[in-house]
């Protein structure tokens, strides 16, 4: 009788402990939601695979799960070594992404692991498929919310986010307005947050303008690849409350220091963000990785490791306080990757 008394005090002891803090969110992680104060370090755009031969041509039958699982097992083994937890995963459906191989992956590392839903309209709409033309935006919708409520391709697993995309620098076309559009609704009936692969100010002002005429807040877009941007639309852009995401860091010895794209120029745009008060808006990454299908043995692979070797070291040097670097890497992807409807 005793033990049991004492059993049922360590449960309750338990349920209590594992209660969230009031104000906490979920993510949606391929092995289900956990809350967003359990994701710890996060590494917030990066890349298990991908396949470029197109969307008419791709599918789960160009690749050998458990080669490419074999193969990408020892990078994502090398990050729980730096203490990451979370891996969020943003290799669009028509260009590569498997979800099946990141739950492996998952379940071999401990890593928890967020795959997205969404078209990818970049490259001349090379991945984009076939009934994204004829479709309209809540046509489009409606799919990519099937795969938040019900799994993706039959499975269990669930996208926790969008990656969409759109052309470099250009206005943005009536189809990749569409994919926007989507996306919108998407928001409204998932709350996943929208991550658009966008190169150059033109199409991050356009798309922010859209998605406010929509009735969207920028807080619920991702300027992904906001490097390629000037540093005063990357600030207009957070102004409006969007995140920005520099997420290429990479180390490369030929870079001269301070030359674009250097770990200098990521420390020194950080730092720039920062002293304007967008700290809180800022998420950081190397988008790397990237075992390719049409590569023996996936080709090249970039591991994940240069912001733990070259950027935090910088950014120490900038005086840089532990409170600011675990806002980047643990706080601002808690929140960006959320699940929830964000309205002006
Ligand atoms: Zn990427």
């Amino acid at each position: 009788m005793k033990n049991g008394i004492f059993l049922l005090s360590i449960l309750s002891f338990l349920l209590i402990s594992c209660q969230p803090p009031e104000d906490d969110t979920v993510v949606m992680t391929v092995n289900g939601a956990i809350f967003s104060s359990e994701m710890g370090l996060t590494l917030s755009h990066e890349h298990v695979m991908v396949d470029w031969i197109g969307a008419d041509s791709t599918g789960y039958h160009r690749w050998d799960r458990a080669e490419v699982a074999e193969r990408v097992l020892p990078y994502l083994q090398e990050i729980t070594e730096h203490g990451v937890q979370t891996f969020i995963e943003f290799t669009p459906a028509y260009l590569g992404r498997d979800p099946f191989i990141l739950q492996e992956l998952s379940q071999r590392t401990g890593l928890q692991i967020i795959t997205n839903t969404g078209y990818y309209g970049a490259v001349e709409n090379r991945f984009i498929p076939e009934h994204a033309y004829e479709e309209s935006a809540e046509q489009l919708a409606k799919r990519w919310v099937d795969e938040f409520e019900n799994g993706i391709d039959g499975s269990e697993l669930r996208p926790g986010f969008m990656k969409i995309s759109v052309a470099s620098e250009e206005p943005l076309s009536e189809l990749h307005s569409k994919i926007v559009e989507a996306a919108a609704i998407t928001h409204f009936e998932t709350g996943m947050t929208i991550a658009s692969h966008t190169i150059g100010d033109r199409p991050a002002i356009e798309q922010v303008e859209l998605l406010k005429s929509l009735g969207i807040s920028p807080e619920a877009w991702i300027w992904t690849h906001a490097q390629s941007g000037s540093l005063d639309t990357n600030l207009w852009a957070a102004g409006e409350g969007a995140w920005i995401s520099l997420d290429n860091v990479h180390y490369n010895p030929e870079h001269t220091a301070g030359e674009e794209g250097s770990i200098e120029w990521y420390a020194e745009r950080i730092t720039e963000l920062k002293e304007a008060g967008y700290l809180e808006q800022i998420l950081v990454s190397h988008d790397a990785g990237w075992y390719d299908v049409g590569e023996p043995n996936g080709g090249d692979f970039r591991g994940y490791t240069d912001l733990f070797d070259y950027l935090i070291p910088e950014l120490n040097d900038r005086g840089f306080s532990e409170d600011e670097l675990n806002q980047l890497l643990v706080k601002n992807p808690q929140v960006a990757f959320s699940i929830r409807v964000r309205v002006p």
